[in-house]
């Protein structure tokens, strides 16, 4: 496959992709842009509401298909290995446009494409292991079971930051269950997934099982959404969004699972290895230029190591070599839209008014043309009150607080509208299991941060979302269980009294 490369992308208008076939939508066009130079690089279109319905009805269509419907789990997933093999021989392609797209680093990009197969192959392992479960109720002669089957037409809505790592990673336990997608990715990084399209078509996947629509999100997303053919909601994006999408579902009564931003504190006590935990404090927060859910963007420091501790995160932080996310050196690209930059500086300046101390960046870098850059940040004096501690930046900027004991770190790091990620350095492991209980967070890193896995369940609480990706809980959530009565006894009925267990 070698249609959809980077320079083949360029200057056109990107089509959707509706029942296994690549069209071009008749909506406006939206222009994407290469946050390394700032230029348009190619054009998406908004769709109508005639296009998403066409893709949602195609999308329904496919369950009732029998080349879908009645295939086996086995064959489902062999199918998804076929996915995965073909997606394997075309990750250095997908990791590319995804990175003209965001300006992420092409290092971080590739290594996420590369964990979309292996995502695929975890979930294709399980499409024959999703079983239900025998029930001993109190009734003699009744066989009481329940079996999962999917819940239909998926409407996916993903934001710009890693597009097809937020795609797989819903759609892969969505298509193990059985289920048939409705994407809509975000109208700032689209090309990724329109390029993925078709590599469904080649696996062999039956037609309609994977639809694409683009455009914004209070037009085609809000269609999406809306419409009453969808039986899930997946979005991944910020907790304003998810609030809109909430209120919509509500609507129709569609479940909807929300995987929203994020506070995260990153925690440094006395007794950690300080030069690990600088390190893991500076990946934390400057891989993917801060553009990152899970970013460690409040870290908490233990007073009597404080001073310690920020000087080997401002020296690492000096180190950081900013430039093209093309180049294997560079460690900090480029933001992904110029809103953000302009909303980084916006935190900058509120942070300075409210007393925070200013001690590393704040501006953006010279000598990078017309590139969304913006320095790596630090404010130190940071109290948990401050707009920088309570508010998600999404961007480079590192906030440091000073705690004391464990009930004021517990106390402080909690005290937080979001609760998606956390991280602790420490030495003394009772001390970090005491920490994993307490913390309000929906994952927990110890020595170590920034470490997911498609195996391993994610999501947030509170204003972070709810419902959970990966691992075995995600199957829970992309099918449905239906239960089962067998009265074997031969007897008759009382027609008149529920057969309600004693
Ligand atoms: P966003 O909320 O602006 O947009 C996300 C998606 O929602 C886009 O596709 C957008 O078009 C769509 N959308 C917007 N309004 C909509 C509406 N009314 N109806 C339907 N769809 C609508 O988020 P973003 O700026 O693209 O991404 C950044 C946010 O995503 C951050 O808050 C970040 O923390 C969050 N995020 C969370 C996770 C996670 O796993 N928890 C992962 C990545 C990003």
């Amino acid at each position: 496959m070698t249609a959809f490369t980077v320079s083949a992308l360029q200057e056109t208008c990107l089509p959707i992709s509706i029942n296994g076939e690549y069209r071009q939508s008749a909506g406006p066009e939206i222009d994407c842009f290469d946050p390394t130079n700032g230029q348009v690089w190619c054009r998406i279109s908004d769709c109508s509401d005639a296009e998403v319905d066409a893709a949602v009805r195609a999308a329904g269509d496919a369950m009732r298909n029998p080349a879908w419907r009645d295939i086996t789990q086995s064959q489902r997933g062999a199918l998804m290995l076929r996915l995965a093999d073909i997606l394997e021989e075309n990750v250095e392609r997908i990791a590319e446009i995804e990175v003209k797209d965001n300006g992420k680093l092409l290092r971080e990009m590739r290594a996420l494409a590369q964990a979309l197969p292996v995502g695929l192959r975890y979930f294709a392992g399980m499409a024959d292991k999703i079983e239900g479960t025998t029930i001993p109720v109190n009734k003699p002669d009744m066989l009481n079971f329940t079996v999962r089957e999917p819940l239909g037409v998926i409407g996916v809505i993903i934001p710009w930051n890693s597009p097809l790592f937020m795609m797989i990673r819903a759609i892969a336990p969505a298509l193990a269950c059985g289920n048939s997608v409705v994407v809509k990715p975000s109208e700032h990084a689209s090309a990724g997934a329109i390029a993925f399209a078709e590599l469904m078509t080649q696996a062999g996947f039956p037609d309609g099982v994977f639809n694409l629509i683009t455009g914004y999100g209070h037009s085609a997303g809000n269609a999406l959404i809306s419409h009453p053919g969808i039986a899930k909601i997946d979005f991944t994006g910020g907790p304003s969004t998810g609030r809109v999408i909430a209120r919509n579902a509500a609507e129709q009564l569609t479940p909807a699972s929300l995987e929203l931003g994020g506070k995260s504190p990153h925690v440094v006590c006395d007794d950690a290895d300080l030069d690990a935990a600088a390190n893991g404090v500076v990946a934390g927060i400057f891989a993917a230029a801060g553009q990152t859910c899970v970013a460690g963007s409040r870290c908490f420091v233990q007073e009597n190591v404080y001073d310690e501790v920020v000087e080997k995160i401002i020296e690492k932080t000096r180190a950081i070599k900013i430039g093209d996310p093309r180049s294997d050196d560079v460690q900090l690209g480029p933001l992904a839209l110029w809103s953000q930059v302009e909303k980084v500086a916006e935190f900058v300046e509120t942070a300075r008014s409210q007393g925070a101390t200013l001690a590393f960046g704040g501006g953006r870098p010279e000598g990078l043309g017309d590139g969304w850059y913006v320095e790596p940040t630090i404010f130190t004096d940071v109290t948990n009150d401050m707009h920088i501690a309570r508010e998600e930046v999404f961007g480079p900027v590192l906030g440091i607080l000073k705690f004391t004991d464990e009930d004021d770190l517990l106390t402080q790091a909690n005290d937080s509208d979001f609760a998606l990620a956390s991280g602790i350095w420490t030495g003394n492991i009772n001390r970090a299991l005491r920490f994993m209980r307490r913390i309000e967070a929906g994952m927990v890193w110890i020595n170590t941060y920034r470490s997911p896995s498609i195996m391993s369940p994610s999501g947030g609480f509170k204003d972070s979302g709810y419902g959970k990706h990966n691992g075995f809980a995600a199957i829970q959530e992309y099918s449905r269980i239906k239960t089962v009565v067998i009265d074997y006894s031969g007897a008759q009925q009382d027609a008149f009294v529920m057969r309600v267990t004693k």
